[in-house]
């Protein structure tokens, strides 16, 4: 039995900010600007502090202006709208980013749509969901984990997407909608699969390729891949990990690793997976905001 590839998202995620700073400097060199990226967090829910502060490091590292909005869990919600505007109006600004979950007395969709479309490097404003729908990627802001899915699939790949099948287990606006859109301009057939799919392992054994966007821990298993398949976990979970001793807990992704790596013909790990890449294609999103607003093409 053959082992798959290990698709290492931790080595291709480090290649995407190495060209991301490249390309930072030379537009600091030709034109003085930087890529300027607002995070703005609402509340101090420990695991958005982390995403918020990883954020902030990569976008310093790449040579960013970058600046952090943290606010208290009880802001009103007209401030965290005023706040938005105003940094819609700042032009050293070029991405905003607010940090999803909000707490429940702010209309998260409010505050996301009152992001300008061309500083959305979330890619979650129904502008840019719609250009991405109708195939005006060019002129869109992709979100940032489907676009890292899409980088390592095209890697493992070789490029060789058109008319692959591909299944994608999810439907969120996040993760599942985009990455299906995706595919499909790839050229790929796509099946966006849920938790109403009839008969999901059978579903999942027509595929070339797999996307796990589900949340829960391990839920894909070996025997439902198709021998070669190429298989994508954005899956992350915490379980219980009494073997590293009491209390102690370790990350598993949707895919049975294990038992997936040895018939898949690539997969990714978790954690090294798809979770670094999500934060390379914020960088990648930023930059491409700031060269769009800088009336640049997009490509040196
Ligand atoms: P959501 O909870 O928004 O969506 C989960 C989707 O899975 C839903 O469409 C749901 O179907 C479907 N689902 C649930 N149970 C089943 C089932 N038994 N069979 C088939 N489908 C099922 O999650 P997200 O899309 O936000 O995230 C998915 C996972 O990806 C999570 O583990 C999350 O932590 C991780 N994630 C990782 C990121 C990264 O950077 N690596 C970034 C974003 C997310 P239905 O619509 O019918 O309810």
């Amino acid at each position: 039995m053959t082992q798959a590839e290990v698709i290492d998202g931790k080595a291709v995620a480090t290649s995407v900010r190495d060209e991301i700073q490249k390309r930072t400097g030379a537009l600091f060199d030709s034109t003085g600007a930087k890529p300027g990226l607002a995070v703005v967090l609402v509340g101090e829910d420990p695991a958005s502090q982390v995403y918020v502060r990883n954020k902030e490091k990569t976008a310093s590292e790449c040579g960013f202006h970058s600046v952090k909005h943290d606010l208290p869990a009880d802001t009103p919600e007209a401030d965290v709208l005023t706040l938005v505007q105003q940094l819609n109006e700042d032009p050293a600004i070029h991405g905003i980013l607010v940090q999803l979950p909000l707490p429940s007395h702010i209309d998260e969709s409010k505050v996301l749509r009152l992001i300008k479309p061309e500083k959305d490097v979330d890619g979650f404003h129904p502008i840019n969901v719609g250009l991405l729908t109708t195939g005006e990627r060019d002129r869109a802001m992709v979100p940032c984990t489907p676009a890292g899915c899409l980088v390592l699939i095209k890697r493992a790949l070789k490029g060789a997407l058109s008319g692959k099948t591909a299944v994608v287990i999810g439907r969120s606006n996040i993760v599942g909608k985009p990455m299906a859109s995706l595919l499909l301009q790839e050229s790929c057939t796509v099946t966006i699969a849920h938790s109403r799919t009839r008969d999901l392992p059978s579903v999942v054994r027509g595929a070339d390729i797999v996307i796990a966007a589900v949340g829960r821990p391990e839920m894909v298993r070996g025997d439902w891949i198709k021998p070669g398949a190429t298989v994508i976990d954005v899956g992350i979970n915490r379980i219980p990990a009494p073997e590293r001793g009491e209390g102690k807990t370790r990350l598993v992704g949707d895919v049975a690793y294990e038992e997936a790596a040895k018939v898949a013909g690539a997969i990714t790990p978790v954690p090294g997976g798809v979770g670094p890449m999500t934060i390379a294609m914020l960088m990648a999103n930023t930059l491409t905001a700031a060269r769009r607003q800088l009336h640049l093409s997009e490509e040196e």
